[in-house]
């Protein structure tokens, strides 16, 4: 493997495959700004703009005041690996036991671990687009191979079942659903979702469902695949606390899946992180077994962006925006408005955005489409109007 150009220092091939994620070099882009006094509006951040509710919270205060501070097994506590399967079982309709779960390092160390268990070098994955932008990075740095299928806005970017039927190769070990979706909002229906379940079960490939943001959606009732009689053969399940309880720094997800995969990513996990944080289980197993009041009211709020966001960019000319059905971003098409002004990415987009109105969000690029922004609508009301303000001003230039 070649030396990196710059450093002499030659990194393993993994590593060269790889970017820093595209999204975090946009907050710091907005960071070196607002260090400087410039206003940003910001539609950039991926995580809640709401505090962790206020009884996991206390959870974590009595864990350290108990001492709950050493190691704990590597897969996590019982209670909090029992907790997830029972919250997982009440809310979305699963049947999963405690030796089928995980407790991982956010919902992303469960996807690198499972990801990692699984793939060798040179195996398929199918991932569609958009998606969101660690799936790619991760196949990359392992040496698997990355299939895309492509991107129909026409459907409101919702997967279906003959889109990956055509999409489909031989030797194809896994599909990657995110439902819903980062960054479109797009969420698979019910019947679509048990139509690509059974072409994964027909053809011997894993369905990984990345269920992040389950609870945020607006015009169904949160689905889990895992609902479905005799999927678990067949299906992994990322799941984590970050969004829907407003818990992103606390680092907390779990994976469920058959217990020989979990089994190998504990194994990897062992040898790896260890456990997750002893303080954060504590704070997890709070919001896992507490109210879930909380989370509705997180819904109503976003809820009401959601009209607001949608509405403002469709009134900006040369711009057009699906409305999401479900987490919390707007993924507005600007393609009209780059043509009609002769800018061929939307990267140059998102950055004369920052600098000439100073609204920061992330280019469609990173997610796999050239005609589009991502905004992140956890954010307040007063600065979506604001941020419609400004975004109406540069488009209308
Ligand atoms: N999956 C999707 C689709 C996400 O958008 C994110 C976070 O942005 C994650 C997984 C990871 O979440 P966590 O913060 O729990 O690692």
């Amino acid at each position: 493997m070649p030396e990196d150009a710059t450093t002499k220092i030659r990194f393993s091939g993994g590593i060269q495959r790889i970017g820093v994620s595209k999204t975090l070099a946009v907050a710091q882009a907005a960071t070196e700004l607002r260090a400087q006094g410039v206003d940003i509006v910001d539609f950039g951040p991926g995580e809640p703009d709401f505090p962790t509710p206020d009884h996991i919270k206390q959870a974590a205060h009595r864990a350290l005041d108990e001492n709950f501070t050493k190691y704990t097994p590597a897969a996590g506590t019982p209670e909090l690996r029992k907790a997830a399967c029972e919250w997982h079982a009440r809310e979305l309709g699963s049947r999963y036991q405690l030796n089928e779960c995980i407790i991982t390092m956010g919902g992303k160390g469960g996807l690198f671990n499972a990801l990692s268990a699984l793939l060798d070098p040179g195996d398929k994955v199918l991932v569609p687009a958009p998606y969101w932008v660690t799936f790619p990075e991760v196949i990359r740095y392992l040496g698997a191979e990355l299939v895309i299928i492509p991107a129909d806005e026409s459907s409101g970017f919702r997967l279906t079942a003959d889109a990956l039927d055509r999409a489909w190769s031989d030797g194809l070990r896994m599909v990657i659903v995110n439902s819903p979706c980062n960054p479109s909002g797009a969420v698979v229906e019910k019947e679509e979702y048990l139509r690509i379940l059974e072409l994964c079960r027909e053809r011997g490939a894993w369905l990984l469902a990345d269920e992040c943001y389950s609870h945020f959606v607006y015009d169904s009732e949160p689905f889990s695949i895992a609902s479905a009689l005799d999927s678990k053969p067949h299906v992994i399940i990322g799941a984590s606390v970050s969004k829907t309880f407003a818990m992103t720094g606390w680092r907390i997800g779990y994976t469920l899946a058959p217990e020989p995969v979990i089994k190998a990513m504990n194994k990897l996990q062992s040898q790896s992180t260890s456990n997750p944080n002893s303080i954060a289980q504590k704070a997890a197993l709070a919001a896992l077994t507490g109210p879930m009041e909380p989370v509705q009211e997180m819904l109503a709020e976003y809820t009401r962006r959601r009209a607001r966001i949608v509405e403002g960019l469709n009134d900006i000319p040369n711009v057009t925006c699906i409305e999401p059905r479900g987490a919390f971003y707007a993924y507005p098409n600007v393609g009209e408005w780059m043509k009609k002004n002769n800018i061929a990415t939307n990267t140059e987009v998102a950055q004369r955005l920052l600098s000439e109105a100073h609204v920061a969000l992330v280019p469609g690029d990173a997610f796999g489409t050239a005609n589009h922004l991502r905004l992140s609508y956890a954010t307040s009301m007063e600065r979506i109007e604001e941020g419609l303000r400004r975004l109406n001003t540069f488009f209308s230039a």
